[in-house]
């Protein structure tokens, strides 16, 4: 295919979309003006001044004991307990830490507080059901049991960490007093399970960053913002070697940056945005942060660390084509368990685990008799499902039973448990905060008004695939990857997780990477990998023509939607893998970047590419189904035989790739103990006793 024949192709990709009438792919903005070749006198009629003063390639130098990429939760917590262990900390961080990343707008539901005073259940008794259940298709289907050790154990003293450094997270102030969800004894607001009382509401979840940030530089941690880790330094420069540091790009200036460290941790979150881009649509109806470009996965993939279930295929749930999440009438996740009533005003009935009509709202807070605790949302084996609204309503409204559409009456609710959803969740939920702001503004009151489900909700294209968590960087009992020196921690694992779990794990590997940091040295880095590094990333700012990465992106987009689809093939992914490889050695090589800002969007362009292509490659090397990950192949329909329940492992060995296998429970078999309490006792720095002790406590025991 000439040339042009692919700048068609790229263009396709965005017209195609927008003719289809869903209004993807290149947005008419860019294809106006950012497509346009960027010569310099084009570029000289549009532009505003770059703001900044421009130094592209000017060398800096940062040494660390423990270099943390992405100062996200996990980056975050983990720097503050890595500066507590008494080492030299630095976090190099895309965005602005002090409010950046998923949780940059806040948290409500904080997971996995097994540990608190008037808990029911141990973290191990937990870990115990998961096993008896099958703890694949748990929480995280093809998940992890080290992450769900970590959480049980480290939720609560995580959450007594962040109380300490000043987010409220106790009803201090006595405001849902005598509410079915508080807990007297410790002031702890609930959700959901109100008897299991394994969530916990954040009262002051809003601003969670700002503690992290501040207390970050209470512990001298050094905060690198706006800068962009790009790749990973290794010993003598050899793939597969011993991580030694990270080099940075800064999206203002262009200056280059080369970190020098004992110990790296990944904390740069998982990929998101593969299948979709759109500047137009994404906006508020963008889940995850858009500086989420899969970074973890291209920086580890190119050292040569191990990478697994990046074949994991998640339904598209956001992204443009929906209304902005927790923003719309429904009764699940942080509006659980509102009430929804139909257009006539008739209720939605609810049932317990068994199908028994519910009679009164509590009820759907509480466990069934004999039941400890019960886990709301999602598939879950009858031991642990919770109360939900009849399983049959779709073929209810069919049958005419209920008339569409569906309204979230939150009027209907008792006035503190609406409190609690409306003031308390939405506002806390991250970016919720701008809605419950831009709703009461504009007159909503959830005293009075209900909020429609719209009939839309849910109806994105199902071919394409949607936000990615639980795929990326294996790792072991250390939280470290197959690399020396390189740790890795939060929803850059690849068991994904949450918030609890990104601030767990940052605080578990804040201390097994700074115990490393202690025996390790400062190396030097090899020139050759620098020099290599700075041609790479610098090439966009070079060419006087070509595409922008807007037009690199929408392209890849097109790629995953048209060969890594909802059914896959063998050959349909191949196909996908020859458009890759052409993206990337015509349009890529081209790609134009006219200033620091079109470079760094540029070079997150560079690590979808990689992304894309690990995907299809463990894609390919998946040849089962697997409907528990969504993963469909046409070629091999039979869903998850028994020969293909495992993890299927990736990497790279002087650029060539190899695929290997772990077993599901590889953290229970040799070399490591068979149990998660041994496990836990030889890695964690902790015993499981002292880990469950708030922050104050834990300290003494480190
Ligand atoms: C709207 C919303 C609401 C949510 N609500 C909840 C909730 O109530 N409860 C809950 O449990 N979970 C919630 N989550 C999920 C939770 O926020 C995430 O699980 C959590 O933030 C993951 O932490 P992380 O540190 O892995 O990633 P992030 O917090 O996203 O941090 C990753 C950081 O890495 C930076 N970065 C990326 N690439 C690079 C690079 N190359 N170089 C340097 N830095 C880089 C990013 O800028 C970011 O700061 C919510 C998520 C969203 C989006």
């Amino acid at each position: 295919m000439s040339r042009s024949d692919r700048r068609d192709f790229l263009k396709q990709a965005g017209q195609g979309a927008l003719a289809a009438g869903i209004g993807l792919g290149l947005p008419e903005a860019v294809t106006a003006a950012e497509a346009k070749p960027a010569t310099a006198a084009a570029a000289k009629e549009t532009r505003q001044p770059w703001p900044y003063p421009v130094n592209y390639g000017k060398e800096n130098i940062v040494e660390a004991d423990v270099l943390i990429l992405g100062g996200g939760v996990a980056g975050s917590h983990a720097a503050i307990t890595a500066a507590k262990q008494g080492v030299k900390v630095v976090v190099m961080e895309k965005g602005a830490a002090i409010r950046s990343g998923c949780g940059g707008g806040g948290v409500d539901h904080w997971h996995g507080v097994f540990t608190h005073p008037t808990s029911k259940v141990t973290p191990d008794e937990m870990m115990e059901t998961i096993h008896r259940l099958g703890y694949k298709y748990i929480f995280q289907e093809y998940g992890n049991g080290i992450t769900n050790y970590i959480l049980f154990n480290e939720s609560y003293p995580a959450l007594c960490d962040v109380e300490s450094w000043g987010v409220n997270i106790r009803d201090t102030k006595d405001e849902f007093k005598g509410a079915e969800f508080r807990d007297e004894q410790t002031k702890l607001l609930f959700t959901y399970d109100y008897d299991g009382k394994h969530i916990v509401r954040v009262k002051g979840g809003t601003d969670i960053k700002l503690a992290y940030y501040n207390e970050m530089k209470k512990q001298g941690v050094k905060i690198y913002d706006r800068i962009m880790a790009t790749s990973l330094l290794t010993e003598d420069g050899k793939q597969g070697g011993r991580v030694i540091g990270a080099t940075g790009l800064h999206t203002r200036t262009g200056e280059f940056y080369i970190f020098k460290a004992k110990s790296t941790i990944i904390s740069t979150s998982g990929p998101d945005g593969l299948w979709f881009y759109s500047a137009e649509l994404r906006g508020a109806s963008t889940h995850a942060c858009p500086n989420s470009s899969g970074d973890a996965v291209s920086l580890a993939w190119r050292a040569g660390a191990e990478l697994t279930m990046l074949e994991r295929s998640p339904m598209m749930s956001t992204g443009g084509f929906e209304y902005p999440l927790y923003g719309y009438g429904n009764a699940n996740n942080t509006w659980y368990p509102c009430n929804m009533v139909d257009s006539n005003g008739k209720e939605i009935p609810w049932v317990d685990r068994d199908g028994k009509p519910l009679e009164t709202f509590s009820q759907r807070n509480h466990t069934a008799p004999g039941q400890k605790l019960f886990w709301a949302g999602g598939r879950s084996a009858r031991e642990i499902a919770g109360p939900s609204l009849i399983p049959d309503l779709s073929e209810r409204i069919a049958k005419g039973e209920y008339s569409l559409p569906l309204y979230a009456d939150l009027a209907g609710v008792p006035p503190v448990e609406r409190r609690a959803i409306w003031a308390l969740m939405v506002y806390h939920e991250s970016k919720g905060r701008i809605i419950y702001e831009t709703y009461q503004k504009a007159g909503f009151d959830p005293d009075k008004d209900m909020l429609q489900q719209p009939l839309s909700q849910g109806m994105g294209p199902r071919q394409w695939r949607g936000g990615f968590v639980g795929a990326g960087v294996m790792f072991d009992w250390d939280m470290k990857s197959s690399l020396e020196g390189l740790y890795v921690a939060g929803e850059a694992n690849y068991a994904g997780g949450d918030h609890a779990v990104a601030a767990t794990t940052g605080r578990y590997t804040g201390r097994t990477s700074s115990r490393y940091a202690r025996t390790a040295k400062l190396l030097p880095v090899n020139r050759a990998q620098i020099e290599a590094e700075k041609a790479r990333i610098y090439a966009p700012v070079s060419h006087s023509e070509g595409i922008g990465w807007n037009e690199l992106r929408a392209g890849l987009a097109r790629i995953m939607q048209d060969y890594c689809t909802e059914t896959k093939t063998e050959t349909v992914m191949n196909m996908g893998l020859y458009w890759l490889k052409s993206i990337k050695e015509q349009e890529a090589a081209q790609v134009c970047a006219r200033n620091p800002h079109e470079l760094w969007r540029t070079v997150e362009c560079f690590s979808r590419i990689d992304t894309c292509e690990v995907i299809f490659h463990s894609s390919l090397s998946r040849k089962a189904s697997c409907r528990a990950i969504n993963f469909v192949r046409a070629d091999y329909p039979q869903d998850d035989p028994k020969e293909w329940q495992k993890l299927v492992v990736l990497k790279q060995v002087n650029g060539e790739m190899q695929i290997g296998e772990k077993p599901l429970d590889y953290f229970l078999q040799a070399p490591y103990a068979s149990t998660y309490a041994e496990n836990y006792r030889k890695h964690s720095g902790l015993s499981s006793q002292a880990a469950q002790l708030g922050s104050k406590e834990v300290e003494s025991h480190v």
